[in-house]
């Protein structure tokens, strides 16, 4: 059975430097399968930003990942063999896995994969976490109106790219903000008015040429400066969605925000959310999106490496920026 650990805590360097190790062990037997249970062989995984967060040893959500532990990722599996009455070998079950090959796993907890839907990787970006994150924090939280100004940080990346899509969907003015010139024209192929290249230009003065009214809802994916600007040029009654905080989690010292004064004055809201918390809306959201894919209304990309030992490299790749759209890894075995 082909394993990922965790070998050491990252430091500073990285993502240029690895921080997993592979293992090599005997598969799981159909003999250890209990009733409810089910041994799958993992498919596709998702790689989140959020796992950075995870090997870092801080407290989350989620339990920290520790040196000489296997990965935990959202992954889809097919099942191999089953002792749980509604699921069958073929079957593709989506819910928490690890960065392992073969794995036995309890039925609860487990979403059953649509087998008619052609691409079921898409249940890991697009119509999982990242498209669900972009519905429920633009939709629920942001709440952009016709003609407001909107403002999305790493909008090329998985989350990003569906936030600009839903946020230009209800006629609100899109600037986007991403890290090459490359990937800022691609945010605005999404409909995005005007893309920021947060690493080249002056941002500030871009912000304020792009959003002259202000900004009324700024969905944060990498906190720090970024979000330090855009409080200083909010709105009144602004919504500043707190999706994640990219920019720091590969940093050691965090960033003080100096600005979040300006809240008080223009009585702005300041929301974060996970998004499993909206678990038990996820079929609304997975309709949505679904109905907007199968109109092609919904643009998005994925960032695919193949086999399972690519999996830190997909991560790094993510942390470093080199990605544009979703992380996935398909597993291919011989
Ligand atoms: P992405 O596909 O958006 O990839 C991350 C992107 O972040 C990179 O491509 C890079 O793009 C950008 N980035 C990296 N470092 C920095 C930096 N220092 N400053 C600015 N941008 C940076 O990843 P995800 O879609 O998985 O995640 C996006 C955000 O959403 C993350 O903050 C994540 O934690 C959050 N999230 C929150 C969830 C929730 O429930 N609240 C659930 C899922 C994700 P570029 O080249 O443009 O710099």
């Amino acid at each position: 059975n082909v394993k990922i650990v965790l070998e050491s805590r990252p430091g500073k360097e990285y993502p240029e430097k690895d921080c997993f190790q592979i293992t090599y062990g005997k598969p799981p037997t159909e003999s250890e399968v209990k009733v409810d249970q089910i041994l799958v062989r993992v498919k596709f995984i998702s790689i989140d930003a959020s796992m950075r967060v995870w090997i870092s040893g801080a407290k989350t959500y989620m339990d920290p990942v520790n040196p000489g532990d296997v990965m935990p990722a959202s992954c889809i599996g097919e099942v191999v063999f089953s002792r749980s009455p509604d699921l069958n070998k073929g079957d593709l079950v989506l819910g928490l896995m690890k960065w392992q090959k073969y794995l036995i796993l309890d039925r609860k907890g487990l979403m059953k994969v649509p087998k008619e839907y052609p691409q079921p990787e898409h249940f890991l970006g697009v119509l999982g976490t990242n498209g669900l994150t972009a519905y429920f924090g633009m939709f629920d939280i942001g709440k952009p109106q016709k003609g407001e100004t909107v403002v999305i940080s790493a909008a090329a990346g998985a989350v990003g790219q569906i936030a600009v899509q839903l946020a230009k969907s209800v006629g609100a003015r899109v600037i986007g903000m991403a890290g090459s010139k490359d990937k800022c024209e691609f945010v605005k192929t999404l409909g995005a008015d005007e893309c920021i290249n947060y690493k080249d230009d002056d941002i500030f003065k871009k912000l304020k040429e792009y959003c002259p009214k202000g900004i009324d809802v700024y969905f944060d994916n990498v906190g720090g400066e970024i979000l330090d600007l855009c409080l200083l040029l909010v709105r009144d009654n602004c919504r500043i969605v707190m999706c994640g905080a990219i920019s720091g989690y590969n940093s050691t010292k965090p960033y003080a925000i100096k600005n979040y004064q300006r809240l008080i004055i223009k009585k702005g809201l300041m929301q974060g959310f996970i998004v499993m918390d909206y678990a038990k809306r996820y079929k609304e959201a997975i309709a949505y999106l679904g109905n907007l894919i199968s109109k092609n209304q919904l643009k998005h990309t994925e960032d695919v490496l193949y086999g399972l030992d690519s999996a830190p490299r997909g991560l790094r790749r993510l942390i470093s920026g080199d990605n544009t759209g979703k992380v996935i890894i398909k597993c291919d075995y011989p």
